[in-house]
């Protein structure tokens, strides 16, 4: 069968997406690849389909047990023979599954990288052909990546222990050097095919609030998104119960996940979410990684991530089955020192390394940090830097972040800036240097004991700026530093100092502008490609798949995505043959699936003769 049918009895895609179809030829020629590809991009299908094609059985080692129990049900679901070996299985079951994977039964074995080493892989690698060993989540290979697994680095000798050398192919979401480095080595690749595809994702809506009260905006923001699913980082675990305690008490249907939660209930919260029982997940960054959940309507981030990469790694986990979804990081200026007070700790913490190791391993976490402040501050497009930031071409208005949307305006900041380089000028006069608070607090003409007591009440730039907003101040002065006529160190204690540009300020009064958000935002947003769609029948749609994967013990998006019911309102196939040309309708899920739903839509239509069908 070749790759298009498979794709489209299998998996019921009509085409491939950009980097799928060269990584799947690449590796039925025979080559090793290297995939690096965005969450959501679609990475599963470029080592599911040639694994269907390939003559002998694949091996897929993939880091976290609950992300193979759905890729599996969602395989078998399209009429792909696949299974798992992994921790979950009780003995009979283990007995079972290695009983029919040694008589060859399985296209697709997901194995956890623990198990390779075991008597009984061996005995199975030694009973079977291995025409192919995937491996998912490859970057967990790699120190330098976010999710070090010390057990990767045993796949290289269990591939190595094989009779004969089957293709291996790797796959990651994370791009750097470093990391993809480590991946070829440390998995010894043999002159793999690397693909890095473009790291945009259009369906996703980027945008950064600083909003004073960030409970009342997250709520505003939950309303807003109506019935629809979505998670809700928080930097610690401390906040993660406090927000979901809170959501839960004003009426949200909240669950919550953290390292800190014991197995069974940090299991039994993962499933509320995943088989939609409950909307919201509250979560840290422990959890996501396994999560291919695929109508995540919305990230919202409620402090901002140590840096870009993590943030677009879980902010990605929105609108995996590319429907409009939001990522909405809510930013406050104490995120960063959270953030610098955490790296510090692991430091301390991480005793696997030298201090030279320490050392170079801190000064890039900072760098990180500051580069995910930039990103929060910046007045530019959203999606341009965090593309420019992975190495991708961008243009510079997206017209798909809030900052391209709510527009900017060029305000004269001239006379405000005279003024706080001045105040910076007067507090050194007196011998000290001090951090954007004080500066600010002089502006202001606060009387808070320690300004007082330092005599700073008295400078000639006390209280000058009294009717101009903390946060104005501060944006001008964060503007002022970028542009080199301030200078911001980033040691312990920050603090702002001169720069030769600072005179052209004072003395030559230069006039300086900067873009600061409109007053009154247009507060317009992608509008949904939903439209044209009939939205009583795509919950009429929904309850009906809700009810089959219940009866399946499976989640909905394992039976259909909400992208395909999507395109069943704009389709309305009546037929069998017509419901195969829906998106992520295959062979087998038609024969499953056809009947019930193509009488759902026959009789929705007959009692609604005024819908006709959308093209
Ligand atoms: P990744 O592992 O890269 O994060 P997945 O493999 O989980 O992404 O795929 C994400 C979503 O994209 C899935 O819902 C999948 O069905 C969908 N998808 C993948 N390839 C295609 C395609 N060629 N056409 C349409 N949808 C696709
Ligand atoms: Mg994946």
């Amino acid at each position: 069968m070749d790759k298009l049918r498979v794709l489209n009895e299998y998996f019921g895609h009509r085409e491939f997406r950009s980097g799928q179809e060269e990584l799947i030829d690449h590796i039925i020629d025979g080559g090793d690849v290297l995939g690096i590809m965005p969450t959501g991009a679609g990475k599963s299908l470029c080592y599911q389909v040639p694994a269907i094609m390939l003559n002998g059985v694949t091996i897929v080692i993939s880091p976290l047990i609950s992300l193979m129990k759905d890729q599996v049900s969602a395989l078998v679901t399209a009429g792909v023979s696949a299974a798992c070996i992994n921790s979950s299985l009780l003995p009979e079951e283990y007995y079972e599954v290695m009983h029919r994977a040694c008589r060859g039964e399985y296209k697709l074995i997901y194995v956890a990288p623990e198990r390779l080493g075991t008597q009984e892989m061996e005995r199975l690698v030694s009973s079977i052909k291995i025409a192919m060993v995937t491996i998912d989540e490859a970057h967990c290979v790699s120190q330098w990546g976010q999710d070090f697994r010390p057990s990767y680095l045993h796949i290289a000798e269990f591939i190595r222990s094989l009779p004969q050398r089957p293709i291996v192919s790797a796959f990651t979401a994370t791009a750097t050097d470093t990391v993809k480095e480590d991946i070829v080595r440390l998995l010894g690749l043999h002159e793999p095919f690397s693909l890095v595809t473009g790291f945009d994702r259009h369906n996703l809506y980027f945008s950064v609030l600083k909003p004073k009260n960030k409970y009342a905006e997250l709520k505003k923001q939950l309303d807003g998104f109506g019935d629809k699913c979505g998670i809700v980082y928080c930097i610690s675990r401390k906040s993660v119960e406090e927000i979901c305690d809170k959501l839960n008490a004003d009426g949200y249907s909240a669950t919550r996940y953290h390292a800190g939660l014991a197995d069974a209930e940090r299991r039994a919260n993962q499933e509320d979410f995943i088989y939609d029982r409950k909307r919201i997940m509250v979560a840290t960054n422990a959890f996501g990684m396994g999560i291919d959940k695929s109508n995540v309507s919305f990230v919202i981030h409620y402090n901002m991530p140590k840096n870009i990469e993590s943030y677009y790694q879980e902010a990605g986990r929105a609108g995996r089955d590319g429907s409009p979804a939001q990522c909405i990081l809510l930013y406050g200026p104490m995120d960063v020192r959270t953030n610098n007070f955490m790296i510090e700790k692991s430091r301390e913490e991480n005793d696997d390394l030298s201090d030279e190791e320490k050392e170079i391993m801190l000064e890039r976490d900072k760098q990180r940090l500051k580069d995910m402040t930039i990103y929060s501050t910046t007045t530019g497009c959203l999606r341009e830097f965090m593309l420019r930031y992975f190495g991708d071409k961008a243009q510079s208005y997206c017209g798909n972040c809030s900052n391209c949307v709510n527009g900017f305006e060029d305000v004269d900041i001239t006379v405000d800036s005279q003024k706080i380089v001045s105040c910076v000028f007067r507090i050194k006069q007196k011998g000290r240097y001090f951090g954007k608070s004080m500066v600010i607090d002089v502006l202001r003409g606060s009387e808070n004991d320690r300004l007082i007591s330092l005599g700073f009440d008295k400078l000639s730039t006390y209280g000058i700026m009294k009717d101009v907003p903390v946060q104005t101040i501060r944006a001008e002065i964060d503007y002022l530093a970028s542009n080199g006529y301030l200078c911001c160190t980033d040691d312990e204690y920050p603090v702002i100092e001169l720069t030769p540009l600072s005179a052209k300020i004072l003395k030559e009064r230069i006039p300086v502008q900067m873009k600061l958000p409109k007053k009154t935002p247009r507060s317009k947003r992608l509008t949904d490609e939903q439209i044209s769609v009939n939205d009583l029948l795509f919950m009429k749609l929904k309850s009906l798949r809700s009810k089959l994967a219940s009866e399946a013990k499976v989640p909905a998006y394992v039976v259909f995505s909400d992208a395909a019911l999507r395109d069943m309102c704009r389709l309305l196939p009546v037929t069998h043959d017509e419901f195969l040309n829906v998106s992520g309708v295959g062979k087998r899920k038609a024969e499953q699936y056809s009947d019930e739903f193509c009488r759902l839509i026959s009789a929705h239509l007959s009692s609604h003769p005024d819908k006709k069908k959308y093209d």
